[in-house]
């Protein structure tokens, strides 16, 4: 039995006594690598793993390389999630109550004096920093701080003045997402399942009927021309209001909606849908009239709950009309008269369509009604190629020959200015609810501050960033362009919670998103902080512009800061050593905020050779292929399954059942195996010592070739973080490599191994170690190592150790046996006898210049045939002319490395690799073996197999 905690808390200690992880600047090269802070508002469960030990693999693996790596970590006590907590505490919330005392094991005590946001923060702090350390994080923990440390507040008002300084946080009057119940804008961090509230601007058309306006939001201004009716759903009732002195009539939806954007609305009275069927409404800038048709996919909750038609255009319009032809029965006469009578009008010129496009897709899709689940897709594939491709027709006045791309925007101004149009903000994936539960709106929030995201060169400056620096996976690069793109003005200022007042409103406490840009500089001041060698009431702005962008005067910051000119210069020169990040990992659901803002902000803020390197993205985890929650009753806390599994399964769980960005799916079965396997390589570290003096045998030349590759390849996933795949790498390639290599040495009875194991476990244990790190440094002590495994190098590949032939000649091995044993399985015969046939000499000589001829990309077999036929050595082909296609397709089906390392080494003899069989299958099937050349005068050949050998492909016969 192996005792995980106390080898764990073993090797923790020791890196703790060594202080391996604290570093400082010096004469080797740095990498800072960080990682998204946590919100300590609950502790941690399996699936807040994921990011951290991705970070600590990849800071581990940067120290192995040769870098001074700083890894810090802070707690981001800013913003709602704490402060909803505690409301929640407050109003005796029995669900939130219960989880806490059963599957955290939160002492009453504590949870009593939750109500108060700081002890809810304080506690989980404690609890996830706990949680790190016996994870094994490689944490420089003399660097942690809070976000309501007034030093950090300090910092925090410096980057706000500088934004401001440079026009990048306005007042203004903006849309934002919004929690009418606790009056505060909110972000992904205040809503329920993370919810990012983004949003979509429509252009409200003001139709007129009446006295009344029926306004119909769209994304396609400049189609007003092709509207040929509007639809109403006949079973809503309308509101009629006042908006701003206009009358509307629009959805009570669209009303409390209409609230929002600043206007006035006074309800006045209701109508129903259906009363409006068959009205005649005026077409702005038209001077036309059209009708009102009933339609039943108008949905209430949508824009205003009334949709302009533009049948030619939009499938949805051209299908309903479609529709209700169709289903005459059920319409009044007057309706199927309106219906027959529109023409659609078509106002749009796109390459491959012709008059009615919406007709054609819709023929295209092979839809049938409006309840065919193809009519979205054909929606967006005509509205994306009439938007990139579509001109405008001569009946568009003014806007005639124009592409639609350019166009969109003007005709939204022109119609605006006319006063025929309105502006709805409308959020994407409603509804989104707030963390208290109300549903968040979109609102207009005037003279509040904001971030300026909409600035243009500040996105420019963002796009180049984001497409110098390293992403990975690379994939996701697009994914931070399309977010530069549509951020526009966020709120970066509430009226509660935690965190640094505005510094020049100090009504206002900066948001959680807006605070948590730039921290990573502030990690270099928080080692001083502590140390208590600068004071926060000291800290005046001159001191940030001193130490982070080299502003000013040293004596002149000295003494305004009441420190030494010295220490000032050594946390300047600590900084400018540490910066820029070298990487930045964090969870996809930040890629279109945290992450993108800390691109943003870094711009904004530091010189270009402080901007971020790299950003790293990584998926959710599930549990048993489920996402965690706790009613599903699958939350496993971080801190019991250490208890239970021990740090290193867990982290090696976590890691191998994905890739970067695909979701990770964590279950009990993987984390068992993987301390299983874990158990064993330790057993056998503790089974083979190094000595000298035994002569390496083919088997032990194929071993240490293996490791080599492995170490190459390991390194080349390592480099691009494809941690899976390194895993893949060290637990299961080099377990089967050493099983075979055992199955050999035992068949030959060797006993002279451990020397070779020895040398392959050493590299094996500490390619594990990033990984594993606790039980890597076990291992690597049995291994009889004195120093730390943590602080060994990376093994280096060695060219000179990988033997060609070697690996050529075990691999034929290992596939003849496989073939042995498959033939066995097939035929179901007791073998009695066992011979094996390689190919005759011309075989081998023409297989090489196929080899060659394939590598070039020549594989016309008639071709191959002649040039063999002409060459003396090979013109027995002739006699064989199907070895050649044959031998192609054997060369086609190895990887193309093998291909290119069989071509530059020497022809291996089969024969005698072959003989070595023997002591194998004794061992496998207690017969013996014999080996013939195919051009054996004395071989045994009932069956005249032999003629079928091929170089690598040697003919079995079993009897
Ligand atoms: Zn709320």
């Amino acid at each position: 039995m192996t005792d995980w905690l106390s080898i764990e808390s073993k090797w923790r200690k020791r890196w703790q006594d060594e202080k391996y992880f604290e570093v400082d600047p010096s004469e080797k090269k740095k990498f800072f690598v960080t990682v998204a802070y946590p919100y300590p508002n609950s502790p941690q469960h399996i699936g807040h793993g994921r990011t951290y030990t991705l970070a600590d693999v990849h800071a581990r693996f940067m120290r192995m390389c040769g870098y001074n790596v700083l890894f810090p970590m802070g707690f981001h006590y800013t913003g709602t999630p704490i402060l909803g907590m505690a409301r929640r505490i407050q109003e005796n919330d029995k669900e939130l109550i219960e989880a806490f005392r059963t599957i955290y094991k939160v002492p009453e005590q504590n949870i009593q004096e939750f109500s108060e946001p700081i002890k809810i923060a304080r506690y989980f702090h404690q609890e996830i920093k706990s949680g790190m350390i016996e994870m094994g994080y490689s944490i420089d923990w003399r660097r942690e701080f809070t976000t309501v440390d007034p030093a950090y507040n300090k910092f925090i008002e410096w980057q706000f003045r500088k934004l401001k300084d440079k026009n990048l946080v306005i007042q203004g009057s903006h849309p934002v997402g919004w929690c009418p119940k606790d009056q505060n804008p909110v972000s992904q961090h205040d809503t329920l399942g993370d919810v990012e509230p983004a949003f979509t601007e429509y252009v409200l058309i003001k139709f007129r009927y009446d006295k009344y306006i029926i306004p119909t939001a769209t994304l396609r201004p400049e189609t007003i021309f092709g509207v040929t009716n509007l639809w109403t759903n006949p079973d809503v009732t309308y509101k009629i209001i006042d908006v701003d002195g206009e009358n509307w009539i629009v959805s009570a939806e669209c009303a409390r909606k209409l609230e929002f954007m600043d206007k006035k609305v006074i309800l006045i009275s209701e109508i129903k849908g259906s009363a409006l069927v068959g009205k005649k409404v005026k077409i702005p800038e038209r001077n036309e009239y059209v009708v009102i048709l009933p339609a039943r996919f108008v949905k209430s909750e949508n824009g205003t709950g009334m949709v302009m038609s533009v049948p030619a255009h939009a499938p949805f319009d051209y299908q309903a009309l479609e529709d209700i032809k169709k289903n005459s029965g059920s319409f009044e006469q007057d309706v199927l008269n309106s219906v027959r009578a529109i023409n659609p009008i078509s106002i749009i010129q796109t390459t491959g369509y012709g008059e009615i496009p919406a007709k054609e897709i819709i023929e295209k899709f092979k839809i049938e009604d409006q309840n065919s689940p193809h009519l979205e897709e054909a929606t967006k594939e005509l509205y994306g190629k009439e938007f990139y491709e579509g001109i405008l027709k001569n009946n568009t006045n003014q806007f005639a020959g124009k592409k639609i791309a350019d166009v969109k925007e003007e005709v939204k101004k022109w119609i605006l200015q006319q006063k025929n149009a309105d502006i709805l903000f409308e959020l994407n994936d409603g509804p989104i609810r707030c963390r208290c539960g109300a549903e968040c709106v979109v609102k207009i929030l005037n003279d509040q501050w904001f971030l300026d995201y909409s600035n243009k060169n500040w996105k420019k400056d963002a796009h180049s960033c984001i497409n110098e620096m390293k992403i990975l996976p690379e994939e996701i690069r697009n994914e931070f362009n399309h977010v530069v793109d549509w951020l526009r003005e966020r709120a970066c200022a509430r009226q509660h919670g935690l965190g640094t007042k505005l510094p020049w409103d100090k009504n206002w406490i900066i948001e959680s998103l807006s605070d948590s840009v730039i921290y990573m500089a502030y990690y270099i001041l928080a080692k001083y902080v502590n140390k208590k060698q600068i004071i926060a009431e000291n800290l005046e702005d001159e001191f940030f512009d001193y130490v982070f962008l080299e502003k000013g005067d040293v004596k002149k910051v000295a003494a305004n800061c009441k420190i030494t000119e010295n220490l000032l210069e050594s946390i300047k020169n600590e900084f400018s050593y540490f910066y820029p990040v070298n990487a930045r990992h964090s969870g996809r659901d930040l890629v279109p905020n945290h992450l993108t803002f800390f691109v943003f902000n870094h711009i904004a803020i530091f010189p270009k050779k402080y901007w971020p390197e790299e950003i790293v993205v990584n998926g959710s985890v599930l549990m048993d292929g489920k996402k965690m929650s706790k009613s599903m009753g699958n939350i496993i806390p971080l801190r019991d399954a250490i208890r239970t599994y021990g740090a290193d399964p867990i982290r090696l769980a976590i890691l191998i059942s994905a890739e970067l960005l695909q979701d990770a799916d964590f279950n009990l079965e993987a984390v068992k195996g993987i301390k299983n396997k874990l158990e064993n390589m330790l057993e056998d570290c503790s089974k083979y010592k190094l000595n000298k003096g035994s002569n390496l045998q083919q088997e032990d030349k194929w071993l240490l070739s293996r490791s080599q590759q492995l170490v190459l390849e390991t390194t080349s996933a390592m480099e691009k973080m494809r941690l899976r795949e390194a895993l893949h790498y060290v637990l299961y390639e080099f377990d089967s490599d050493i099983q075979w290599y055992l199955k050999r040495t035992n068949a030959k009875n060797r006993t002279d191994v451990s020397s070779t194991l020895h040398n392959v476990l050493s590299t094996r244990v500490a390619m594990l170690s990033p990984f594993a790190p606790h039980i890597a440094e076990e291992m690597w002590e049995k291994l009889g190592n004195v120093s730390l495994v943590s602080k060994s190098l990376w093994p280096l590949v060695h060219n000179e150790d990988i033997d060609s032939a070697s690996l050529q000649s075990e691999n034929l091995l290992k596939s003849t046996m496989d073939d042995i044993r498959n033939i066995l399985k097939v035929t179901k015969i007791i073998p009695k006898k066992i011979i094996i046939y390689t190919s005759d000499s011309w075989k081998n000589k023409a297989y090489q210049k196929i080899l060659s001829n394939v590598i070039k990309g020549e594989m016309s077999i008639g071709i191959l045939i002649k040039s063999l036929i002409s060459d003396k050595e090979t013109e027995l082909v002739k006699k064989d002319p199907d070895f050649v296609k044959k031998t192609i397709n054997d060369i086609l089906s190895e990887p193309i490395e093998s291909r290119q390392a069989k071509a530059e080494t020497n022809i291996i003899d089969e024969k005698k690799i072959l003989s070595e069989l023997d002591s194998l299958v004794q061992k496998d099937f207690g017969v013996n073996v014999q080996v013939f050349s195919e051009s054996d005068p004395e071989k045994y050949d009932p069956k005249s197999k032999a003629r079928t050998a091929r170089p690598f492909k040697p003919a079995i016969l079993i009897e």
